[in-house]
């Protein structure tokens, strides 16, 4: 029975497995509160600071739908483009631990807040900018971003507008993120005197946060870049939003290859 199992506190894993203090990566924990952030701010669902001469971008899958005013109906279609909605603005000057491409420092990511067809990964269709604050503010901003109407959209996928306080902390991977071998190798050290096993903590910080390791609710998926790199763990969104019965949406980058390739993933509970 797992639930017997005592769990080992986290300050004792880390004496009984010294390989396991080493796999610790500073985070950046966001922790948003709802408010009302300006444009120059950084933020969770708020207004993006984007340049009047760059279309707002839309989502160009034809079949998407939403759950709609009745709960009961859950397929209606929603024909046509429909704008992106803001998911995350990040400057620089707040996320000091952020390393961003040279001549960059502003972070925008926005996403398609309706359901699509069966495929999951279509769901949130996201896209990544990463952009220069001086140069959009010299070139003007986008007066009206596109609205989103009143219910037509699934609130389930858009995060209330909140500010961001930053916080740095350590972060660990979750034991399903471990490589097996050396998860085999530990087990025989996990064992209390009278032979018993011990459980090992989880010290996986769960949350909207960037770097660190990515809160999976899976088992790990890390993509790799086309050139086989393995990608870096960017920036998990969860907790702050419900993304149907979804766990979070965790974003990588390859900094290795030019052009900054970027991929994402989600996984449900
Ligand atoms: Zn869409
Ligand atoms: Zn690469």
């Amino acid at each position: 029975m797992p639930g017997d199992t005592p769990e080992l506190p986290a300050k004792d894993l880390r004496t009984l497995i010294p390989e396991y203090a080493d796999l610790a990566r500073e985070t950046i924990l966001l922790n948003p509160e709802p408010g009302d952030p300006g444009v120059r701010e950084s933020s969770l669902g708020g207004k993006l600071l984007w340049p009047a001469d760059e279309p707002w971008p839309y989502c160009a899958q034809e079949d998407h739908w939403t759950f709609g005013s009745d709960p009961s109906n859950r397929t209606e279609i929603v024909p046509g483009a429909v704008p992106m909605v803001p998911i995350l603005q990040l400057f620089a000057r707040d996320v000091p631990g952020l390393e961003f491409p040279e001549g960059k420092d502003l972070l925008q990511l926005v996403w398609c807040a309706l359901m699509h067809e069966q495929d999951p990964r279509l769901l949130v269709m996201p896209q990544l900018y990463w952009r220069n604050e001086a140069e959009v503010v010299a070139g003007g901003l986008l007066s009206e971003p596109p609205g989103v109407s009143e219910g037509e959209y699934d609130e389930d996928n858009m995060p209330e507008p909140s500010t961001l306080s930053p916080t740095t902390a350590e972060d660990y991977p979750r034991w399903l993120d471990l490589p097996k071998d050396m998860e085999e190798t530990w087990e025989r050290r996990l064992r209390l005197p009278t032979g018993r096993a011990v459980r090992p903590p989880d010290s996986n910080l769960i949350g909207t946060k960037v770097g660190g390791w990515p809160a999976w609710t899976q088992p790990a998926d890390w993509p790799d870049c086309e050139s086989g790199h393995r990608m870096e763990h960017l920036l998990t969104i969860t907790g702050d939003i419900q993304l149907g019965d979804c766990g979070g949406v965790y974003f990588f980058h390859c900094r290795q290859c030019p052009g900054l390739p970027w991929d994402w993933r989600f996984d449900c509970h």
